[in-house]
């Protein structure tokens, strides 16, 4: 048996990058695990597969978020399907993986901008804890998947940064409001992580490569599964004790 049998995850934005490697990790560790997708419910099918190939449970769950319904969809769909799976009603860990970055100085960032990275990063989070409370089992988990952009000053993302401060505040207030349920409820701050959200400047880039290398203590840029296995401590029983809190998983970034 491993550490999680018996546990059912949702993980958000699950279909690649970050939100995919802790969906496979979770499921590894023996969890059944939700899958959610926006819009690549190909990507999605293709992560449960592979889960499932390796000998573990997974489901895909579609809704993307920041729009009307977004939360209802969701719920909705994993609600519909996991009688399929478990005899076990609810959920036990909920990971606010998913993401936008939309970059921009103070200048560049119009009211649509601010406000869709706002939708995105802080009110689906939200809404997604508020309509999942009754679903979540007492002594569950909440992670939040928050920036090390709150501790270091990266002006060219300066909305994204202060979605995720609101994340980080939202985990603090949370995590004492469902205290007494046995819930614990963490941010865990990755540092630049080579998935697509950076892409655009990182890949077959060498130069943005080892600058971005040179932040880490380790001297290196930080993968997928790096932050997944931060965020399945987390998740397990050995992290009882831990709540309210910003776990910096970035790799010991500008220390
Ligand atoms: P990614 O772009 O590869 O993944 C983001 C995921 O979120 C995707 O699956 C995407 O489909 C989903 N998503 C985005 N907008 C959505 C929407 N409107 N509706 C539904 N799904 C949506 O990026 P990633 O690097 O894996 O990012 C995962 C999380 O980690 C994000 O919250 C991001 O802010 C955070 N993060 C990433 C880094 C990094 O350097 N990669 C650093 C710090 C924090």
């Amino acid at each position: 048996m491993s550490v999680l049998t018996g546990k059912t995850a949702l993980v958000t934005g699950a279909s690649r990058g970050i939100g995919r490697a802790t969906a496979e990790r979770l499921a590894s560790r023996g969890a059944l695990v939700a899958v959610h997708y926006g819009r690549n419910e190909a990507a999605a099918q293709e992560v449960v597969a592979g889960i499932r190939e390796a000998g573990g449970q997974a489901f895909a769950v579609g809704a993307e978020l920041g729009v009307p319904g977004d939360i209802d969809t969701l719920w909705a769909s994993f609600d519909a399907q996991l009688g399929t799976y478990t005899d076990r009603a609810g959920l036990d860990i909920l990971v606010n993986n998913a993401g936008i970055t939309l970059r921009g100085h103070i200048e560049e960032t119009t009211e649509e901008i601010l406000d869709q990275q706002f939708a995105v990063n802080v009110r689906a989070p939200f809404f997604l804890v508020q309509h999942g409370l009754k679903r979540l089992q007492d002594g569950g988990r909440i992670i939040n998947i928050s920036s090390g952009a709150t501790r270091i000053a990266y002006p060219e993302i300066i909305a994204y940064a202060m979605t995720k401060g609101a994340l980080d505040t939202f985990t603090l207030a949370l995590a004492k409001a469902v205290g007494s349920r046995g819930i614990t409820v963490n941010s865990v701050a990755p540092g630049i992580i080579d998935t697509d959200i950076n892409a655009s400047w990182l890949r077959g880039n060498e130069e943005a490569n080892q600058f971005a290398a040179s932040l880490s203590a380790f001297n290196r840029v930080g993968a997928p599964e790096d932050v997944a296995d931060v965020v399945a401590f987390l998740a397990s029983d050995d992290a009882r004790w831990i709540t309210g809190q910003v776990i910096d998983a970035t790799g010991g970034s500008q220390l």
